[in-house]
């Protein structure tokens, strides 16, 4: 089915300082416009794909046939990833994790300083154009990791609740080549409560319907 543009559930200017109006502008309007558009271009008139969300092409991408198979990674993942960076952001947040993530990430990581400090690293060293990801494994269990391009951690059968954007366009603007200082200015905006809900909800125990699927529809 035709994958829609998100709104966004705050303004492009609220996230001012850390990520300025015209970046969030940009980002928005104009490149996720743009994934959005050419995976919906991909699988037009091939009703063997329309009938499956994005997330669920993704999380089966071994199975998608040969000759879209390149699009949907690329551009179905640009469409997916962009809406849960939005998504996990928002005005007034920051801070440190709540509920069952905070709990989960102290486990896993020691401590949130030793979780930022890792998560950190994997924004820093991803070479290139990619995302740095928090999430939750087959086992339930937290890990992080990066990709390259659009690539989703769904195609690898792991379910993102957390994830920062490191190609350039996410910050160039306002940071130019300096990708530390945004990786550093994105934990002002990141939107704890709705991370602990994707936490919540990726959950293998948490039911849905057993395919392991992350679409919404269950
Ligand atoms: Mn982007």
């Amino acid at each position: 089915m035709p994958y829609v543009l998100p709104t966004l559930k705050y303004s492009y200017d609220v996230l001012e300082p850390f990520i300025d109006q015209k970046t969030m502008e940009t980002h928005h309007g104009k490149h996720h416009k743009t994934y959005v558009d050419r995976f919906n271009a991909a699988i037009a008139g091939k009703p063997e794909l329309e009938q499956f969300h994005a997330e669920d092409l993704l999380w089966n991408l071994d199975q998608v046939p040969e000759d879209v198979r390149v699009a949907v990674r690329n551009h179905g993942g640009g469409a997916v990833n962009h809406s849960l960076y939005w998504d996990i952001m928002g005005p007034k947040a920051g801070g440190e994790p709540v509920g069952a993530v905070a709990e989960a990430i102290k486990a896993a990581f020691g401590s949130f300083a030793e979780f930022k400090a890792k998560f950190t690293d994997a924004a820093t060293t991803q070479f290139g154009s990619g995302w740095a990801w928090l999430v939750v494994n087959k086992d339930g269990k937290l890990e992080i990791m990066k990709t390259s391009n659009q690539d989703s951690p769904l195609s690898l059968g792991k379910k993102p609740i957390l994830l920062i954007d490191v190609w350039e366009h996410a910050y160039y603007l306002r940071y130019q080549n300096r990708r530390a200082e945004y990786i550093e200015a994105f934990y002002h905006v990141i939107n704890w409560a709705r991370v602990n809900e994707l936490y919540e909800e990726s959950k293998p125990s948490s039911g849905g319907c057993g395919s392991g699927c992350s679409c919404s529809c269950c």
